[in-house]
């Protein structure tokens, strides 16, 4: 969709378009990412920096000094919740800064920039505004995809045949084992189950694992205890009319239709721009399983960006393609500068499959390291005569100031991916696990956006071209 496309001219739009001399044009970003991938700190980072501007180096049209406002205005879906970007801000930026609250479902916001244009345009056409409408969503949401093309047994099949190796499911196991599916239908049998599995994807998910799906499970928002979530995979056997497995494989078909569907018709079908905020390091950290689940996860999350693949899902598309994608791993700020391009390409190559596939499908990609906000400053320490690069931040549970070496990246990025060469936990050993840091208090200049480390090259790769 090029420019023509985003221009708007509605109707109900005729006397703002009247009483205000500029082209108005829509550009809708989507942000997404798992669970504490750091979404919620990123959108608030990004429009505090867009509105001020004075940390945005790397963005052109900043550079330039083309951007003449950043403001907020209402949104243009009345149903879907506003991103809480004052309270998240005041969080960050109060007299004691704390981390906001995270996503656990959809939400936008819609910023709106007044652009002078390029060069020769400037001096033939006045400013022009870009409504930048930003919708945040969870990740998990998009692995539901893989269930569209699924019926109830397939997927209690797969499901079944997964958890045996994983000890966090031993509970469920042992509740679906003594569970039969060609019984009469029970509803406190039933919740009982749905409650043994979703306690087992909240074990998964915390033990690392990324194929937590159903994804409404981990975040049910006002869906909780609703029959549409009150379904649990079953060992296969036959689903008599009545029966259990039968009202299972219903409520199946209901997620699908009710949940999932409608997300992908409403919200995601409508993107056109794309940030995957990825936390690579947690992952590194919690070892080599946990990376190669993280990898498996980012293909699973770009199928949604390539729609060819899923009958499903090109019908709800209709061709509508996303533009760009952009796959960056978040808190950065965790590493000294100097580990930056091994954290890097780190992030490109467990991206590296999935973006092939997106370049296949029109979109372009890029990977880059990042950190919303800054909570750390970089300092060398010797060490047994040697220097290691740390960073220093205030610790979230003491409020004491510390200096830490997270411990080493792997050289080449291969050496992770390949678990079967490495023990558990071989990467990032060192003061990694007591690196839980606040964010700092902010001396802000007038001016000035919160601190940040490639926010602004992010922004260039995302929305440049349209600035
Ligand atoms: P969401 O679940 O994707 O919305 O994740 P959040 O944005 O809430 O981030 C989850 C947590 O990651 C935060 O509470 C912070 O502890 C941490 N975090 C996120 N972004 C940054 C960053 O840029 N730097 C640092 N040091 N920590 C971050």
């Amino acid at each position: 969709g090029g420019l023509a496309e985003g221009v708007i001219r509605r109707a109900e739009d005729l006397s703002d378009t009247l009483t205000s001399p500029f082209t108005e044009a829509r550009l809708r970003l989507g942000v997404t990412g798992l669970a504490r991938a750091g979404k919620t700190v990123f959108i608030t980072s990004l429009v505090a920096n867009l509105m001020d501007r004075g940390r945005m180096g790397q963005v052109e049209a900043i550079r330039e000094g083309r951007i003449e406002t950043a403001f907020l205005q209402p949104q243009p879906d009345d149903t879907v919740p506003r991103f809480d970007f004052e309270r998240h801000l005041a969080a960050l930026t109060g007299p004691t800064p704390h981390w906001p609250e995270s996503t656990s479902s959809v939400s936008e916001l819609r910023l709106s920039l007044k652009i002078r244009p390029k060069g020769f345009w400037a001096t033939v056409s006045g400013p022009r505004i870009l409504h930048l409408d930003i919708i945040d969503y969870p990740g998990e949401w998009l692995l539901d995809l893989a269930l569209l093309d699924k019926d109830y047994a397939d997927w209690s099949a797969d499901v079944m045949a997964r958890l045996p190796a994983r000890s966090e499911a031993a509970a469920f196991l042992d509740a679906a084992a003594r569970a039969d599916g060609a019984a009469a239908h029970d509803e406190p049998l039933a919740q009982g189950l749905a409650a043994a599995f979703t306690d087992y994807l909240r074990a998964a998910r915390k033990a690392g694992y990324y194929d937590c799906t159903p994804g409404r499970f981990l975040l049910p928002g006002d869906l909780a205890g609703s029959p549409a979530l009150t379904f649990a995979p079953l060992p296969a056997g036959s689903s008599p009319r009545g029966s259990l497995a039968r009202e299972m494989a219903r409520r199946f078909e209901a997620y699908k239709t009710r949940v999932v569907r409608p997300f992908f018709q409403e919200h995601f079908s409508r993107i056109d721009r794309q940030i995957v905020l990825v936390d690579s390091l947690s992952a590194l950290h919690a070892g080599p399983a946990a990376v190669e689940d993280l990898r498996r996860a980012m293909g699973d999350i770009l199928t949604a960006f390539r729609p060819g693949r899923n009958g499903v899902l090109s019908q709800i598309l209709r061709g509508k393609r996303v533009e760009k994608i952009l796959f960056a791993a978040t808190k950065a700020d965790h590493l000294h500068h100097q580990q930056h391009p091994q954290m890097t390409a780190l992030i490109e190559a467990l991206t590296r499959e999935a973006r092939d596939r997106a370049q296949f499908s029109g979109a372009e990609t890029a990977a880059l390291s990042l950190a919303a906000l800054r909570a750390t400053t970089e300092e060398m320490r010797s060490h047994h005569g040697s220097d290691l690069p740390c960073v220093r931040g205030t610790l979230l549970d003491t409020g004491k100031a510390a200096a830490f070496y997270p411990g080493a990246l792997p050289r080449d990025p291969s050496e992770v991916l390949v678990p079967a060469r490495n023990g558990e936990g071989a990467w990032l050993d060192g003061d990694y696990q007591s690196m839980a840091f606040a964010p700092q208090p902010l001396t802000l200049r007038p001016g000035d956006g919160p601190p940040h480390i490639r926010l602004d090259r992010a922004t260039e790769f995302l929305i440049g071209d349209r600035l």
